[in-house]
């Protein structure tokens, strides 16, 4: 882990360095920029996630210093940490709760939403949007989201007057880092800077989308739907093995860069384990939930994975519910 986060450190750093020495050539700086993009998202799956979830290392102190590479990133690891950590992880595809099944722009993730004409295309059309991703965080989610009154059912209460700062502060670094800075320094024109800027974002944001919607909203996954009184009978455990799906287990690069959530069944069960160890946990998990007759969610590879994902998107987009799975409990 410590060789891992060296690593991707260095990447993202050395990224941001040679976005400075391109200067005005345009083919290395746009590949300098497109490198920077890919680095942030290994930074978010292998730092700050672990790290907000108390994981990547023994020490309290060092995940909370290293959870702050998040807003490093341009995202605000406060808003994170409430909408993944106590919503996402608690409602796991619990439409109306769970927020990153919240529709995105015109797609419709969950038979929550409002079916709409233009869904019966979002198969086409979702993974531009999914380019959108970390756009939509830095610009506009982490304010939406810190000032809204209510998360789903989760109360957005009072914040701490620190939290505000760090919101305000931390997005006036990201932009100096990567917007004023590049302007002022690296010798190239502005419309470069931020063609630069966008390539950066484009590639991080349909890494990070693609990869999480692969673990929860593809075929076999179910979106349990609370009863009249707002519960979900069933045992916690036993929800996140039915909402949740692993891709691409024999894959080494899959399993390095993606921070382990490739393993997100493992990670949905153990998310105060470090990433690391999953691809050790996965084989117990998988045994003990065959002798429990539950089914162990897996798309043999990634390009499986996004095929399931894509006809799942056909199906929310044209028709109002799911059909029905049946699930463990
Ligand atoms: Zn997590």
């Amino acid at each position: 882990m410590f060789f891992k986060v060296t690593f991707i450190l260095a990447g993202f750093f050395g990224s941001y360095y040679f976005i400075f020495l391109s200067g005005a050539n345009v083919l290395a700086s746009l590949t300098s920029w497109l490198f920077m993009g890919l680095f942030t998202a290994f930074v978010g799956f292998n730092i700050s996630h672990d790290a907000v979830h108390g994981s990547l290392s023994k020490y309290g102190i060092i995940n909370r210093i290293m959870g702050y590479t998040f807003n490093l990133a341009g995202t605000n690891k406060y808003m994170w940490k409430i909408l993944h950590n106590v919503i996402h992880h608690t409602y796991t595809n619990i439409p109306g709760h769970d927020e990153d099944l919240e529709p995105v722009a015109l797609i419709r993730l969950s038979t929550e939403n409002k079916l709409r004409k233009i869904h019966r295309f979002q198969h086409y059309y979702a993974y531009l949007f999914y380019c959108l991703t970390s756009f939509s965080w830095v610009f506009k989610k982490d304010f939406e989201t810190f000032f809204r009154k209510k998360l789903g059912n989760y109360e957005n209460k009072k914040h701490p007057a620190r939290e505000y700062f760090i919101l305000f502060f931390s997005k006036a670094v990201y932009f100096t880092l990567f917007l004023i800075l590049p302007i002022m320094f690296t010798g190239a024109p502005i419309w470069l800077c931020l063609l630069g800027f966008l390539s950066m974002h484009l590639i991080q944001g349909i890494t990070l989308a693609v990869v999480f919607q692969l673990a929860h909203v593809v075929e076999g996954t179910t979106f349990p739907v609370p009863d009249e009184s707002g519960d979900v009978k069933n045992n916690w455990n036993i929800h996140q093995l039915n909402t949740t799906a692993n891709f691409a287990m024999r894959s080494w690069l899959a399993t390095w860069f993606f921070g382990g959530l490739n393993y997100q069944v493992e990670h949905h069960l153990f998310p105060h384990i470090c990433h690391i160890h999953y691809p050790s946990l996965s084989p117990i998990v998988k045994r003990t939930a065959e002798e429990f007759g539950i089914t162990y969610h897996e798309n043999k590879t990634m390009w499986d994975a996004i095929r399931s994902h894509t006809r799942m998107l056909r199906t929310l987009g044209s028709n109002e519910n799911l059909p029905e799975v049946k699930m463990a409990s």
